[in-house]
Formats: C-alpha cells, structure tokens, sequence
C-alpha cells in the first residue's frame, strides 16, 4: 500500500513522505520518537474528511498535530500525521466575546489579533510563542493566570469537528449531533458517579473531562478538551474572550526554601491574587538570573478593573501578611516591567531542558501532579524526600496557587536500574496525590507516557466509561490509537 500516493489523489494540501519529513514529525517535546507513515496538510475541513475516512476505511491511524510542543508524546504516531499549522491557522470570527479560529492558529498570533481590541484569551501557556489552539484544547493547556481565569476548558464554547468515519460533527450547549445527544445518553445514567470520582482540583487533564461535560448542564463540546485527537479531529473552535484587565500590580517574594515558599501559598490565595507562582533554585539557577542566590521565589499578580487602589491594596495587604516570612525582591505596576519578570518564569521549562547531557535527562514523568494548595508542604515533603533518598538531582518549580507542581528528577534514561526506578517514583507520588484528592496531570496530559496511570487514577468503572466514550465516537479505533486508552484495552 503507498499511503502517500493515495493521499495525494484524495487531499489537496501537501503530503510528504520522504525520510527527513517524517524524521522531522517523529518527535515532539517528549523523549518519545516515532515515524509516521505520512504527513498531510489538509487546506480545509473536506480535506480533513476524506483523509478520515480514508484512515477508518485502511486502518491506518491518524493524528492531528498542532505545533508539536506537547510533552508526553501526544502528536506522534506510525501512522498519518495531519499538520493544521500549515493551513488551517486563521481567525473566522471575532466578536465582542468571542473568537473563533481554525485550531493550527498559533496562541501568540490569537493574543496579537485580540490585544487590538483590548480582549485576551486567558490561557497562557509558557509554549505560547508557537503552540496552536488545536493542541491547548486536546491537551486541556493552562498557564500563569490559570489561577484568576481557568484552564482552556473553561473557554470552549462550540468545537466543529470530524469523527473517524469522515462525517462532520458540531457540539454547543444548545446545538449538537446525533453523536453528542448519544453521548449524552451513555453519561447521564453515570451522573453521580462522574461527579464523585474526579479530583477536587482546579485543573486537571487526566482522562477524558467527562465531570465538565454535565458540570451543570450539558456541555458535548467539552469533551474534546483533553482528549489528545482520540475523539475527533477538530476543524473550528469558538472560545469566550474577555476585556484585559486595566491594573495589574506583581511582586516577587524572596524564601529560604521550598517549604517555607509553598507553606505561605494558602495565606496568599485569601487575598485573591490572578497568578501565583513558584521557583526554586533549582530552577532560578538553570534559568541563569540575577536571583539565583534567592532560595526559592514566588511571583504573585493582583488585577482589577474598578480601581488601581483596590489592586494596590491586596497587594500591601498581602505584603503585610507575609512580612515576616520573606524579603521583597521585585514589585512592578506597569505591563513592560509585568510581561519581562513573567518571561522568566516563562522560560523554566526551556531551560531545565538545557539540563540533558547525554542520556542524563530532566525526565517528565511526575512533573506535571496536582493536589490541593493546603496540602503542598505535605507533598513537597514528600517529593524531597524521595529525591533524597534516591540521591537525584531534580528541579521544581510550577503553578503553586493551583497546586500544581512542575517537578522532574535527573534520569539517565540508558540504565534499566534508574528508568526502573522513576517508575517506582512515579507509582508512589501518584498514589500519594490521588490518596490526597489531587490528580496526576494538571495541564500537560497523559499521552504516551501516562495512559497507563488513568485507570489508577479515576478506578475501573470510569475508565470502562471512557472506553465506551472511546467506542461511540471512534469505532474503527484509528484515532490517535492508545493515548487515553491503553492498546490492550482497544
Ligand atoms: C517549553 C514548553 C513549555 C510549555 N509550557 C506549558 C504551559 O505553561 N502550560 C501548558 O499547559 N502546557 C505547556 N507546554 C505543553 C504544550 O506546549 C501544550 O500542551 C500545547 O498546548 C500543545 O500545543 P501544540 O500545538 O504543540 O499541540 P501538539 O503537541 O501538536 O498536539 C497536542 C495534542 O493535540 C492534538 N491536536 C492538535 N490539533 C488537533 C486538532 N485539530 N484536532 C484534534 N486534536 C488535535 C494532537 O493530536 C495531540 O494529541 C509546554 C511545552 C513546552 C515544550
């Protein structure tokens, strides 16, 4: 069978097959590689259908791929790529609030276009500068004013999109297909179920979010958000928008340690600041800044839109609140100097990847869990000591107001010996997070490297629900095959 061949009579964007091509889409930002058979860029949705329903009807597997900046290996497969970066990155649609756009569009391009008229789509990802809107809503992305806004979640308001078998699909709250209303049908009798069995958490990409689905009334459209191109390949999306706030005032807090940091979160969050995060000096150090000496440092934004004296005020009073606890380092009330400290913070995660000498890696496996802020310190304990058990040299740093820590521990990824134990790490802060009411995966999602943690994560009967979810919409099982759903249980 000559795949490419095929897609070339069948699709009008580019297909491309040579070696370099598909070395080029064999990895993403995970430590996973994987060549597909082709790669195709389709120009439009009848693109999109015909190469879905070329894909059911050979059994080929098929993945759409934004930027491919997801960390868990979510856009890579042996089957055929579908590049919505090359075409399909354009607005439809903007109103007063609301955007809709073709998933390739890339974040910072959205935020460029909005900030013209004062309105911003507050999930901000680090990956901004190049991920899509496809890949932040398959991924469930978040960022640093996830805490004052919510995660990507929180803004999809209608997803177009087309299932396996080609046919066009549309989920609103008002407005959906026969697909929607039988998804519908499979939930509603699991109503309470759902609602008990998820993390009591302010984020979460764990599974599918079937929780936000019948939240308070029928949502379909929010099944796609974390469902890693498992359910249907997006075509459009409309997301809610909101007014940039007028005042924002930010300052970064000097402690001697991590604990000492992480203990002060829950005294922070009563004074209700948008952003609240944290970085170590393990971080601090890799990110080469002036604050490095620091011992660990928090970032706290306050923004209003009625007065610069509230805004001030929660700041001060939060500043009074802490005074004896920690030095200030930094305050800034105007957006250059807001948006330079943010961008070190932005840049951790680039930095920490600067760590890899060799096969010694900055390993994601556990970076991304989430439990509730009052049980940070109990956690962090937790993390540390392991880390110092196992004598492993490790960064943490992460959204902290949404108790969500980014950790990972130095790996060397050629000894069975270490890969073997960040497993055994891994079982362990998992079953203290879950224990704890947190969940796995805040923002990141499961991927290649954690599908096989779901069912530890949410128990048998609702993972058996979201192989039915599974079965309803992608019965020829060619859709991103085993992100979400182990193989095995295909
Ligand atoms: C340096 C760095 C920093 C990061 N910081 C953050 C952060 O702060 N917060 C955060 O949440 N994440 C972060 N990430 C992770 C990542 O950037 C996000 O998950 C991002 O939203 C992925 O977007 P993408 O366009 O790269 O998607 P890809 O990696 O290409 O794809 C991700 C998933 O989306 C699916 N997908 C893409 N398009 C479609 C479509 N049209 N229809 C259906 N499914 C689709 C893919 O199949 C895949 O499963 C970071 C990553 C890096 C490398």
């Amino acid at each position: 069978m000559n795949i490419a061949r095929d897609l070339l009579c069948i699709a009008k964007g580019e297909v491309l097959e040579d070696s370099w091509s598909r070395q080029v889409y064999s990895v993403d930002a995970s430590h996973y590689e994987i060549e597909p058979a082709a790669v195709a860029c389709p120009v439009d949705e009848h693109d999109v259908q015909r190469l879905c329903e070329y894909s059911s009807s050979k059994k080929i597997p098929i993945t759409a791929r934004g930027a491919g900046t997801g960390l868990l290996g979510q856009s890579l497969s042996y089957g055929m790529i579908l590049d919505f970066s090359k075409h399909m990155d354009k607005i439809i649609d903007i109103d007063n609030d609301y955007v809709t756009v073709q998933p390739g569009i890339v974040k910072a391009i959205l935020d460029k276009e909005l900030k013209k008229r004062n309105k911003f789509l507050p999930p901000d990802p680090a990956s901004s500068n190049y991920c899509t809107i496809g890949g932040m809503i398959a991924d469930n992305s978040s960022g640093i004013h996830t805490l004052g806004y919510g995660s990507t979640i929180s803004f999809i308001e209608e997803i177009k999109v087309v299932y396996s078998d080609g046919k066009l699909g549309f989920a609103s709250p008002s407005k959906y297909d026969n697909k929607m209303k039988k998804l519908g049908e499979l939930l509603w009798p699991h109503v309470h179920e759902i609602r008990n069995c998820y993390p009591g958490v302010s984020k979460n990409s764990c599974g599918y979010r079937l929780d936000a689905v019948l939240a308070d009334n029928f949502n379909p459209q929010k099944v796609f958000a974390a469902s890693e191109g498992t359910l249907g390949v997006m075509t459009s999306a409309k997301l809610h928008i909101l007014d940039i706030p007028t005042y924002r005032s930010l300052m970064v807090l000097g402690f001697e340690d991590l604990l000492s940091a992480v203990s002060a979160v829950p005294a922070i969050l009563k004074f209700s600041p948008i952003a609240l995060e944290m970085l170590d000096r393990t971080v601090a150090r890799s990110n080469d800044d002036k604050t490095s000496d620091t011992g660990c440092l928090l970032i706290i934004e306050f923004a209003g839109n009625s007065s610069s004296n509230k805004v001030e005020g929660c700041m001060r009073a939060c500043k009074q609140e802490l005074a004896d606890r920690c030095s200030v380092i930094e305050y800034a009330s105007d957006e250059q100097s807001i948006t330079k400290i943010w961008r070190a913070r932005k840049n951790a995660l680039n930095s920490i990847m600067k760590l890899t000498l060799g096969n010694r890696k900055p390993l994601g496996l556990i970076e991304d869990t989430v439990v509730r802020p009052d049980n940070l310190v109990e956690h962090a304990c937790n993390l540390l000591k392991i880390y110092q058990e196992n004598r492993l040299d490790y960064v943490i740093y992460g959204h902290v107001g949404d108790g969500n820590m980014h950790t990972r521990p130095l790996i060397d990824t050629a000894s069975t010996k270490e890969v073997e134990l960040i497993r055994e790490i891994a079982n362990n802060v998992f079953a203290q997070v879950i224990k704890r009411g947190g969940t796995i995966t805040g923002e990141h999602g499961d991927g290649i490297a954690r599908t096989g943690y779901i069912q530890m994560m949410y128990g048998k009967r609702i993972t058996s629900l979201f192989s039915m979810v599974k079965k309803l919409f992608d019965p020829s099982f060619t859709m991103n095959p085993c992100k979400k759903i182990p193989c095995n249980d295909l």
